[in-house]
């Protein structure tokens, strides 16, 4: 079994696997390591990947991209409704406020949502894997962008669980990226000396993200991120397609805003015109054959009028730059080196404003494409029991402040800060109440969030009851940031102490475990089935780690206590089981649908080759045409060119069987001639071995 790494990016996905001898990037079935994140759908089949980029100009309101930016959003979200000028597929809103993308497939209008249309694209690089390394994929870890919350993290674990992915992590992607790093560098800072900071700037397709992160020997702490999930490459794209678009309305008349693939066809021009414009800082030609009303456009552009028309995005990007410092509070001197990776921080403007924020050049240790993948391909190994490597410790970070709110009880404060921005993640705090019936908390993100929901999760915690005496139960709370940076209440626990400590009602708050720093999703001290424990001194609001721990037990006194786990009803973000159920049904189903339209078109494929061969063959001066008599020939002759008219007619779609059953009908023809021209070209080597043989 394989373990592999996949860096889902907006614009392209990367896979990696890691291996006993490394960690290796697979390329796809063009023999490209990047894979379009791309979706098309044609009246037979899904075309997946680069296949479906291909095609996006000619089949333009069944093709979907972009929509890593939709995943875990409601439709009435602003940043969709901005995101959906950009879309020249169909998106509508669903019964239950959910985006629906609505496309034509096998004939017939379709919606599908968006954690649907990533589950295809996840099927695709299962199947690029699969194929690549010849095993079955199961287990892997996917990136994220490192602002994303609970509902797009759900979303995606949906996705991949759909596409049938076992996800050991969804691995924040700069996150990533810095392990890349620190797992190859051999002089890292012993643990107990200072460790080294290192800033990591991934500016890609539509968002940047910089963190940064303190080394040492075998670990990798990450002290705080910032990020635009509004500014990327595409940015730059549409600003210049702005311009390009004007300066055509001027000079041609031609409004392309006015027509959506002459406006798609602007955008892929200019994108290679930027790339370009990365290299050279002279000016440059823009040409589009054909663009509009038949007409030939032409333009021209030179870096220094790019980073002009731009200013705005290159603003945002150095506020972004400037933030880490801020939220790390770290200097530009404390700062060891500042690593790019992301498309987009090959743009000179970046890399002179990280000089400039900075004091130092962007340095470029790791492959600016693929660090991603293979920082996920080297957690995913370390995680798995499959394939040995280097342990290197991974702590991350939670990047927006989380509040907790309930029902109060009598003289209690309704809500707190669990976890403020930055805070170490995985992560398991305990928070204690006092109740004598059900209760219900909720978990929402400040108001920092950069989201119009700020909504994590509703949690009902059943069956609690006074005790015999009439008094408020001790009911412990487990607050959990997972390993997939989601936020839950993992569980709730009835805690029957045997001595009665007179209890004030309130809650109270410890740390649960520092889990993080050994990468697992540890169970907590008192997590499990009714259980009988020791319990050490009074509870207290203070952090309840390991250090702690040791000390208090020099406290002699002892109180038994037991725990009963409670059932949670918990209202998060996400598909239900039984939704799971149906979706992972449906893709099967269209997996089917797929294969079977490949299996028709290898067997058309297979006869029409068949027939194109065999004629050229029997025809003058060819190999076959002296092996067949004249009459049989030419009835043959006329037999092909018929199936070829027959092929593009009404032969163009029939089913499988139908090719097959042609191609061996023709070969009961063929072959004979074909074997007769084997024989005589053998026949020198065969009395040969005769002659030897007497
Ligand atoms: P994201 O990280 O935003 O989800 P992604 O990972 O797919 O997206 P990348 O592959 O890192 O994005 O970067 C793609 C972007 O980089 C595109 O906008 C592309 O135009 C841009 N890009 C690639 N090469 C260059 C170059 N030489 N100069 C300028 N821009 C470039
Ligand atoms: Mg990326």
């Amino acid at each position: 079994m394989s373990v592999i790494g996949i860096d889902f990016g907006n614009e392209s996905c990367y896979i990696a696997v890691a291996k006993a001898g490394g960690i290796e990037t697979i390329a796809n079935d063009y023999s490209l390591r990047g894979t379009p994140s791309c979706v098309a759908f044609s009246p037979k089949n899904r075309i997946l990947g680069v296949a479906a980029k291909n095609q996006m100009v000619t089949n333009m309101k069944n093709t979907v991209f972009g929509f890593k930016r939709l995943l875990g959003r409601k439709f009435s979200d602003p940043f969709v409704q901005k995101e959906l000028k950009h879309i020249p597929f169909k998106v509508e809103q669903r019964p239950d406020g959910g985006i629906g993308i609505k496309i034509n497939y096998l004939g017939e209008d379709n919606v599908f949502s968006p954690e649907q249309i990533t589950a295809m694209l996840f099927t695709k690089l299962k199947d690029i894997a699969t194929t690549a390394l010849q095993t079955q994929i199961n287990d892997c870890v996917i990136s994220v962008p490192s602002y994303f919350t609970n509902a797009e993290r759900n979303a995606l674990l949906d996705a991949a669980a759909i596409a049938g992915l076992n996800v050991l992590r969804l691995m924040n992607e700069t996150t990533a990226t810095a392990l890349s790093y620190g797992i190859y560098k051999q002089d890292l800072p012993a643990p107990e000396e200072k460790p080294r900071n290192v800033v990591f700037v991934d500016f890609g397709h539509s968002s940047l993200q910089v963190s940064a992160c303190a080394f040492n020997k075998g670990k990798l702490r990450v002290l705080a991120t910032a990020s635009d999930p509004q500014c990327g490459g595409r940015d730059i794209d549409m600003g210049l397609a702005e311009y390009f678009a004007q300066d055509f309305i001027t000079r041609f008349k031609l409004d392309a805003r006015k027509n959506q693939r002459a406006y798609l066809r602007l955008l892929q021009e200019i994108e290679k015109l930027k790339k370009q414009m990365s290299a050279n800082s002279t000016r440059l030609p823009l040409n589009i054959e054909c663009f509009m009303e038949e007409r030939d456009v032409s333009g021209d552009m030179q870096r220094a009028q790019m980073e002009q028309i731009c200013a705005e995005t290159f603003t945002r990007v150095e506020r972004t730059l400037r933030a880490i410092l801020h939220n790390a509070k770290l200097r530009p001197e404390d700062i060891y080196s500042v690593e790019i990776v992301g498309g987009s921080t090959r743009i000179p403007a970046v890399k002179g404003l990280i000089e400039q924020v900075f004091g130092k050049h962007a340095s470029t240790t790791l492959n600016q494409d693929e660090a991603v993948s293979r920082g996920c391909a080297l957690q995913c190994a370390m995680l798995s029991p499959a394939v040995r490597v280097r342990e290197f410790s991974v702590t991350d970070v939670q990047p927006y402040a989380v509040r907790l709110a309930w029902d109060a009880a009598r003289g209690e404060d309704t809500d707190m800060e669990v976890f403020p921005a930055f805070h170490p993640a995985p992560f398991s705090k305990m928070l204690t109440f006092y109740r004598k019936e059900p209760f219900t908390v909720s978990a929402y993100y400040s108001d920092q969030v950069p989201y119009p929901d700020t909504f994590i999760g509703q949690w009902h915690i059943k069956d609690v009851q006074p005790t015999s005496e009439g008094e408020s139960q001790k009911v412990k709370l487990k607050v959990r940031v997972n390993i997939h940076g989601i936020i839950t209440v993992a569980s709730a626990s009835l805690v029957e102490k045997k001595q009665d400590a007179s209890q004030t009602e309130s809650i109270e708050m410890e740390n649960a475990n520092e889990n993080a720093q050994n990468n697992q999703d540890a169970p907590m001290e008192t997590n499990g089935s009714p259980q009988e424990q020791q319990q050490n001194g009074p509870e207290t609001q203070e952090d309840n780690n390991d250090d702690k721990k040791d000390k208090s037990k020099e406290k002699p006194k002892k109180v038994l206590v037991k725990t009963i786990e409670l059932p949670i009803d918990a209202r998060t973000h996400g598909f239900s089981q039984q939704e799971l159920n149906a979706y992972v049904e449906q893709e099967g189903k269209m997996q089917a649908q797929d294969r079977q339209e490949k299996e028709r078109a290898d067997a058309r494929n297979a006869l029409e080759e068949y027939v194109y061969e065999l004629r050229g063959k029997l025809s003058e001066g060819e190999a076959l045409h002296d092996f067949v008599a004249e009459d049989q020939r030419t009835r043959l002759v006329n037999q092909l060119d018929s199936l070829e008219q027959w092929l593009y007619d009404e032969g163009e779609d029939q089913n499988r069987q139908v090719y097959s059953d042609k191609l061996t009908e023709l070969k009961t023809e063929g072959e004979p001639i074909k074997q007769r021209r084997l024989e005589f070209e053998l026949r020198p080597g065969a009395l040969d071995d005769f002659a030897l043989a007497i």
